[in-house]
């Protein structure tokens, strides 16, 4: 008989990539974890119990087949594990990287909920996709057939370049328009390096454009190019923009310098890691080297600030939020990530105001929080503590407060243009279409500040629905 590859979690401990020391990772702007090597991948991958109803699949948003790859790969047939895996992911090894896989997939693992330790996920899934590159089984898409429908994609973040993917394979001939100068949305110029590094999404956007994807940058929509031009020249419209209106605070001294958003001062930080010369980071605006950072905000954003500052140089990092470590928002892993590298966070802290002297930021004034009873939806309330201010001293204050969408219907000159009360795109579910005949929006326009796993499934959801669209009007026009 066979042996039994799989079901390994009692024999063998769950083990992660080797992970840098926080001496070496502050020096650099590359990833911390290093890759499996391929017997390491094999035993992590089989320690799955296979479980007949798994979990880990349906908790993740894509519902990837994770039992069968990592039984493919735990039994050396990594080049099905890779087939596998990318039927369902347009970007398998970006997912590994950063999805926040202890909400998601790996938090839902039964061996995990057993007390055994979640099988490694996001690591096997991201060795098998990198060793697919490395082998060449990453290939441009070459459709059968070529078709004449066009379909404009504005926004070449996550969502859009997912639907952009599934769109060509089929044939359809894809533009996708953005207004910054490199493809990729926040996973070129939002997430920092060392969480992913960017010639991961930059060869993610050569291959689409090897797979004959029209790539249109430095054209911001509404100014560059108008929406009705771009409804007119494609039969389909995919608005994919993302949200990138900071949230702001309105306090005391809060026009200071040295008040930043960290939208810019991470989009700087980005550009240097591709070698370009920023004329804000050489002036020191946005440069944190040799100061005393405050970032205000709990979430993914603020542990990206703050990993950030501590690699440029600050001396040194605090990060206040109003809640507790409890109820943030943020990952847990990131927050151990920055205490290993020198962040001091400062729990149930919320500003208050600021000082400055001539103009220029010198401290956050601080008030003390505790929590309070749960409102409606049982999360408690931050209260203040009367009494116990002081002010943290700071040359840099970093907003990370969540981003809401911009006024689209405005900007772009059509008030038909249906959004929510939040400013998003009003969009059917699955779909993605608007009320606008051919006009669709996928990722966070349509769902708000949300993540990269969602974005992709949103993009190829929509491409579906536009495939179904084009094929029933074909049919109708060869009846
Ligand atoms: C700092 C930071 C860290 C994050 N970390 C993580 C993480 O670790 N894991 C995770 O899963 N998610 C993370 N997220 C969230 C994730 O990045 C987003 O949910 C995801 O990128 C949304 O994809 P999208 O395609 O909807 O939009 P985006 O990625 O925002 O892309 C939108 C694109 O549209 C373009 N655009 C906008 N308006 C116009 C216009 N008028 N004309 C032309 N182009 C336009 C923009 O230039 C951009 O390239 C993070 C977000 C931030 C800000
Ligand atoms: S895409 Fe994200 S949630 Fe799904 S298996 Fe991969 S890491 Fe887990």
């Amino acid at each position: 008989m066979a042996k039994q590859p799989m079901l390994k979690f009692v024999q063998i401990e769950r083990d992660m990539p080797e992970k840098r020391t926080a001496e070496a990772r502050k020096e650099d702007f590359d990833e911390i974890y290093a890759e499996f090597a391929q017997a390491k991948a094999e035993e992590q991958a089989s320690r799955c119990s296979q479980c007949g109803v798994p979990y880990c699949q349906s908790h993740c948003p894509l519902h990837n087949n994770i039992p069968d790859w990592l039984r493919l790969t735990a039994t050396g047939r990594l080049e099905e594990a890779y087939a596998t895996s990318q039927a369902t992911n347009t970007f398998p090894e970006i997912c590994g990287r950063i999805c926040p896989q202890d909400r998601l997939c790996e938090g839902n693992c039964v061996i995990e909920q057993s007390g055994h330790g979640t099988v490694t996920i996001g690591a096997v899934e991201k060795y098998i996709t990198d060793t697919a590159w490395e082998n060449g089984w990453v290939k441009p898409c070459a459709p059968l057939h070529e078709r004449s429908e066009s379909v404009g994609i504005i926004g070449a973040g996550p969502g859009g370049l997912a639907a952009a993917d599934m769109l060509r394979r089929a044939g359809v001939q894809v533009t996708i328009y953005d207004r910054y100068d490199r493809a990729g949305g926040l996973l070129t110029y939002g997430i920092p390096g060392f969480k992913l590094e960017k010639d991961v999404v930059m060869r993610r956007n050569k291959l689409l454009e090897d797979s004959g994807v029209t790539f249109v940058m430095n054209c911001n929509v509404g100014e560059d190019i108008s929406f009705a031009d771009l409804r007119a020249k494609h039969d389909a419209v995919i608005i994919a923009t993302g949200v990138y209106k900071s949230r702001d605070l309105a306090m005391p001294g809060s026009g200071a310098a040295g008040i930043v958003k960290a939208i810019d001062f991470l989009t700087v930080s980005n550009k240097r890691s591709f070698g370009d010369t920023v004329a804000e980071f050489d002036s020191g605006e946005l440069n944190a080297e040799g100061k005393k950072v405050v970032v205000i905000g709990g979430g993914d954003t603020a542990m990206d600030c703050v990993r950030t500052s501590i690699r440029e140089g600050a001396t040194s990092v605090k990060c206040l939020y109003r809640r507790d470590r409890a109820n943030m928002p943020g990952s847990q892993r990131e927050v151990q990530n920055a205490e290993e590298e020198g962040v001091v966070f400062e729990w149930l802290s919320a500003p208050k105001g600021f000082a400055d002297t001539d103009g220029k930021v010198t401290g956050v004034m601080v008030q003390k929080m505790r929590l309070g009873a749960p409102d409606a939806t049982g999360r408690q309330a931050p209260e203040v503590i009367e009494g116990a201010d002081y002010v943290e001293e700071a040359d840099l204050v970093i907003k990370a407060l969540g981003f809401e969408p911009e006024d689209l219907p405005t900007l772009w000159g059509q008030p038909e243009l249906p959004v929510t009360r939040w400013g998003t795109v009003k969009a059917e579910f699955k779909s993605g279409a608007t009320d606008l005949p051919g006009v669709y929006a996928v990722g966070d326009i349509v769902r708000g500040a949300s993540l990269v796993v969602w974005a992709i499934k949103d993009g190829r959801d929509c491409a579906e629905a536009i495939l179904e669209r084009f094929n029933a009007k074909a049919a109708v026009a060869a009846e």
